[in-house]
């Protein structure tokens, strides 16, 4: 094992690595240091374990240290490190991976275009949204609407059809023609409706925005099935069927963005299967490769591909690292692993239900407004007064994420809002740890 000078390795963090998503003046020189991890657990440089229940960025779904994906790797890395699958080549583990993600994909989707990102995919989304209107002879319809609150990462694209505040803020003039609605998030937003009223209304605000831009103008709709970055936001289940209503009823492309949601965390293969809607596009990362080497890329339904084949002649788009051979090769053993384990039947049958039950119990706290969980994504709304629900004035939510690393556990903190998001591999064991370990946190937070 390496050994590492941990204060060191602080000054020199500090003095030229700039953080995504990081306040570098605030964090000085007192950068956590991760060293290693196995499982379900992260170590740090002075020998601490750390539960790791965000499973690094909502992404190590078969947990830590599997050796079958170390030895994907370096078979690939040895036999062909790179080669590109522009022009006319291909190569054997980006053919096979896309065959495999189309069988398992829902059945009206059979093609997939590869990223290195989520971002990456959501860039490539608004190509080929944007395409597919040309080729269909309507190109004034470019506008894509997103939501208050979402998150589609944070390339200029990625940015834009995400509803994050600060980051179109901080960005100047974000991409042109993206729209924003509102979120379903019942619990910040809508307490005093029924929360099935409130789902309708929160879709219907889609149904708005359309009328007042002009159905002509209008491309798609983008939203992750359960919004996770923005707090694990689990619309109420009025809410999907309306939006699919919707975007049928106008004739819109609905694009269902998988990046967390996808390969299990909701216990299904996606989360578009849970809600059980159509999208025409599922931008997918993360999980594909359970974060072991970066690859994403776009499902894309046959009515968006079979024109963009059929009429569209070359596509202008894509990266140096579409369809990397490794990346690729470690996505597949990672989908034949997530299959031959039957994990993912394990979070929908065994474990996403003892997790809800467990995680349910936080919500008798006195800093818990409310525990929800859906799969293994779960998160607390955390409040002053549970008897009026008002809310702590800002940082508490930092707070709360600081106490859970000294309690040992990593969660993840959204303005008020605790989340989680684990390995899928987590034992009930582990989950009874895990929570315990969020109440301890929260009892150093009160
Ligand atoms: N889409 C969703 C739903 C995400 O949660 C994220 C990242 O958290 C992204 C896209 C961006 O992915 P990446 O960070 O791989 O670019």
């Amino acid at each position: 094992m390496q050994q590492h000078d941990t204060q060191e390795l602080r000054q020199q963090d500090s003095r030229h690595h700039l953080h995504p998503f990081t306040d570098t003046k605030e964090l000085g020189d007192n950068s956590r240091i991760i060293t290693r991890a196995e499982g379900i657990y992260i170590y740090d440089s002075e020998g601490n374990r750390i539960l790791d229940a965000m499973a690094g960025l909502w992404c190590v779904n078969l947990g830590y240290g599997r050796q079958e994906l170390v030895d994907a790797a370096q078979q690939q890395m040895q036999e062909l490190p790179y080669y590109n699958n522009f022009f006319k080549t291909a190569h054997p583990p980006a053919i096979k991976l896309a065959k495999k993600l189309t069988e398992l994909a829902p059945e009206h989707i059979n093609h997939v275009f590869f990223t290195g990102s989520g971002s990456e995919s959501n860039d490539t989304v608004v190509r080929m949204v944007r395409r597919y209107w040309q080729l269909k002879g309507q190109p004034e319809k470019t506008v894509i609407i997103g939501r208050r609150n979402g998150y589609h990462g944070s390339t200029v694209a990625g940015a834009s059809l995400g509803g994050m505040a600060p980051m179109h803020e901080q960005g100047g003039p974000m991409l042109p023609d993206i729209e924003h609605i509102a979120q379903p998030y019942w619990f910040g937003e809508g307490r005093e409706m029924d929360p099935q009223e409130f789902g309708l209304l929160a879709a219907r605000s889609l149904e708005q925005k359309i009328k007042t831009l002009g159905v002509e103008r209008v491309a798609a709709f983008i939203a992750e099935p359960v919004q996770g970055a923005g707090g694990v936001i689990i619309p109420p289940e009025s809410y999907w069927p309306e939006i699919q209503r919707i975007c049928d009823h106008y004739g819109i492309l609905l694009i269902a963005d998988e990046v967390i949601c996808g390969f299990g965390r909701v216990g299904q293969w996606f989360g578009s299967q849970h809600f059980n809607i159509k999208p025409d596009l599922m931008p997918i990362a993360k999980g594909l490769s359970s974060g072991y080497l970066p690859i994403g890329g776009v499902l894309v339904g046959d009515r968006v591909a079979d024109l963009l084949i059929e009429q569209g002649g070359e596509f202008y788009h894509g990266f140096t690292y579409s369809g990397h051979p490794a990346c690729a090769a470690v996505a597949l053993r990672n989908l034949e692993l997530l299959e031959q384990e039957g994990v993912i039947d394990r979070v929908r049958d065994v474990t996403g239900p003892y997790f809800a039950r467990q995680w349910a119990t936080l919500a008798s706290h006195p800093l818990v407004g409310e525990a929800r969980s859906l799969g293994l994504l779960g998160a607390l709304e955390l409040v002053a007064d549970k008897g009026t629900m008002a809310r702590f004035a800002p940082g508490i939510g930092s707070q709360c994420r600081d106490n859970c690393f000294q309690s040992g556990i990593v969660m993840r903190s959204v303005g008020e809002t605790m989340v989680v998001s684990p390995p899928l591999v987590i034992t009930e064991a582990e989950i009874d740890q895990l929570v315990t370990l969020a109440r301890r946190s929260l009892d150093l937070t009160a």
